[in-house]
């Protein structure tokens, strides 16, 4: 499992299922909509050549990889988006899960 941060978002990687992808769509998405900071590596998406700090600063939140990994990939990847104020939001408009 591969967990970074961007300056808002959280994403995972399910590195498992990367050995099986044929594709590595994510590499390719990340290069072509944003800055190109995953680099594959033993078969896997990382960021381990940059830091955390400069996987912060380059990150651009496009969430092209996320998207390209559902499509093409093996859905290994889940993006965190928070958004400030959205729990309380759906709170008062009657629309917040019972979790
Ligand atoms: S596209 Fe998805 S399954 Fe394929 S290498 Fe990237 S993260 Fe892994």
């Amino acid at each position: 499992m591969l967990e970074f941060r961007e300056r808002t978002i959280k994403i995972s990687i399910y590195t498992s299922k990367c050995k099986e992808c044929a594709t590595k769509a994510c590499i390719d998405a990340c290069k072509k909509f944003a800055r190109g900071i995953l680099q594959l590596q033993d078969g896997a998406p990382s960021v381990a050549h940059l830091g955390e700090e400069e996987t912060k600063r380059r990150g651009t939140e496009c969430l092209a990889c996320e998207y390209e990994c559902w499509f093409r990939g093996k859905s290994a990847i889940k993006i965190d988006v928070p958004i400030e104020g959205l729990d309380a939001y759906l709170r008062k408009r009657g629309l917040a899960s019972n979790e």
